[in-house]
């Protein structure tokens, strides 16, 4: 082991408990979008405890804030998230569906693992800085609401990126790699229909129905789905459907619609061809619409240049140090889905891996090896996230480090029963470790940090630039 990891590993070690408590804490605090006070609270807390400034209800979100310790370049950012989803309360390591509170919030993506593995690598190389009497500054960037309209694209427009030299994060996962795959750009938006309300027996011709109107958007949109590229993406669901009464006209609708594209133009092109969409329905239907903008993404992808560093990194650091238990353990949330899922699990498995290896995978339940970054394999993906802006804003790396089962599937409530079990813990302390190594490693190196500045300045012109119009503020409590 080299002496860099070395020491890292010493600290995160040293850590541990701190970052197993934190992260059991905001397991069962178990907030959604934007309420994250007491998950956030913790963080600035612990961050304030290692020495590190707190900025506050940075970009006009109170649970968003910034940590910064050092004064000097190179300036290396930690991305944290901690939001959880809604319906999702799960008792943690148990592999049978048990919610703490029934339909209570609960951590399905293993957020509660995200902002405390980030928090090991801020704390892990500042103790490093520290130790070697380096120059650098590190900051931990506090970034509510990825599960919601997503923060960090406000904190880019606020310029709290611009310092950065480039920033690291993670995401729990089922796979231990850094991969090449992109996410899509995301753009979502509400429209309101407002008609006139008549008796719909006795007058229906003075009426004039705005849930007609939002059900000509669905067909339109519907129709429309035929002639777009391949991976866009049009979602949509009826907020306002104008009552329950079929016999009054309706006079009012609402309705919202997401669209995802493979990149920002695309994706305002596929958007406007939706309001052409609604504007279409208005006129059928004599009724007026207007729309506003809630949230934007822009597509997400990992420098090139960090990927690779990342990458050997994460090899030397290696899978997580899994025990008996965990095998055992992760087997039986394996076994929790049902055919259909299981099937679908399997496929992927064969797909990633090649048939062949399917059963020796299956029988360890957990990945045990680190699958090296392979730009050639690239992927485009179907989901979206606000670290695609962060990318745009200063040169970005995104690592996976295995929290659970393999195979395992997003958004469940076998994703959170494992992020609160030894399993999520080892992988939270292996990505903080594997970060803050990486981090380091870029540090010391002024080429790699040039070409990985040359990479962002050819991809986003040096300059972020949000999708959101300039007027659209932080959507608290209306998202
Ligand atoms: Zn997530």
């Amino acid at each position: 082991m080299n002496d860099i990891l070395k020491q890292i590993t010493e600290t995160v070690g040293s850590k541990k408990d701190l970052l197993i408590d934190a992260a059991d804490q905001i397991y069962g605090f178990a907030e959604l979008s934007y309420e994250e006070e007491r998950s956030s609270s913790l963080l600035i807390r612990l961050l304030e405890q290692e020495g590190f400034i707190v900025n506050k209800g940075v970009a006009g979100i109170p649970t968003a804030f910034v940590g910064t310790f050092g004064t000097r370049r190179p300036v290396i950012g930690f991305l944290g998230e901690y939001d959880a989803l809604d319906g999702l309360s799960q008792e943690g390591a148990n592999p049978k569906k048990c919610p703490v509170i029934p339909g209570a919030p609960g951590h399905g993506c293993g957020h509660s693992l995200l902002g405390t593995g980030s928090l090991g690598a801020a704390i892990a190389v500042k103790e490093y800085l520290k130790a070697n009497n380096m120059d650098g500054t590190v900051l931990y960037f506090g970034c509510p609401a990825e599960e919601g309209a997503g923060s960090k694209q406000f904190m880019a427009r606020a310029g709290l990126f611009d310092d950065c030299d480039f920033c690291f994060t993670w995401h729990p996962s089922t796979l231990n790699d850094v991969s090449p795959d992109s996410g899509t750009a995301f753009m979502g938006a509400n429209f309101s229909f407002k008609g006139v309300a008549a008796h719909a027996g006795g007058s229906p011709w003075l009426g004039r129905s705005a849930l007609d109107a939002a059900e000509l958007m669905s067909v339109g949109c519907n129709y429309l789905r035929e002639h777009i590229e391949d991976g866009q993406r049009i979602h949509y669901a009826y907020s306002d459907v104008g009552g329950t009464a079929p016999n009054v006209v309706q006079a009012t609708s609402k309705v919202k619609y997401e669209v995802r594209a493979r990149t920002v133009d695309a994706m305002k092109q596929l958007f406007e061809r939706v309001v052409k969409v609604a504007k279409g329905a208005a006129l059928m239907t004599e009724t007026e619409m207007e729309y506003e903008i809630t949230m934007a993404f822009s597509d997400c992808s990992s420098n090139r240049v960090l990927s690779e560093i990342a990458s050997r990194c994460l090899q030397e650091v290696g899978a997580p140090k899994w025990e008996e238990t965990d095998f055992a353990l992760a087997k039986q949330f394996l076994d929790s889905y049902d055919t259909i899922q299981r099937n679908g699990i399997e496929t992927s498995i064969k797909e990633r891996f090649g048939e062949d290896a399917l059963g020796e995978i299956l029988k360890a339940s957990l990945h045990t090896g680190v699958i090296p970054y392979d730009y050639s394999k690239r992927r485009y993906m179907g989901g979206s996230s606000d670290v695609g802006d962060v990318s745009y804003a200063t040169p970005t790396c995104e690592l996976h480090v295995a929290t659970c089962c393999i195979g395992n599937i997003g958004h469940t409530w076998q994703m959170a029963g494992q992020a609160n079990s030894s399993i999520g813990y080892k992988g939270m302390l292996t990505a903080a470790t594997a970060m803050a190594y990486s981090a380091i490693t870029v540090a010391q190196d002024p080429e790699i940090m040039q070409k990985a500045r040359e990479e962002y300045i050819k991809k986003s012109g040096g300059r972020y630039v949000c999708p959101l119009p300039d007027d659209v503020l932080p959507p608290i409590g209306r998202y």
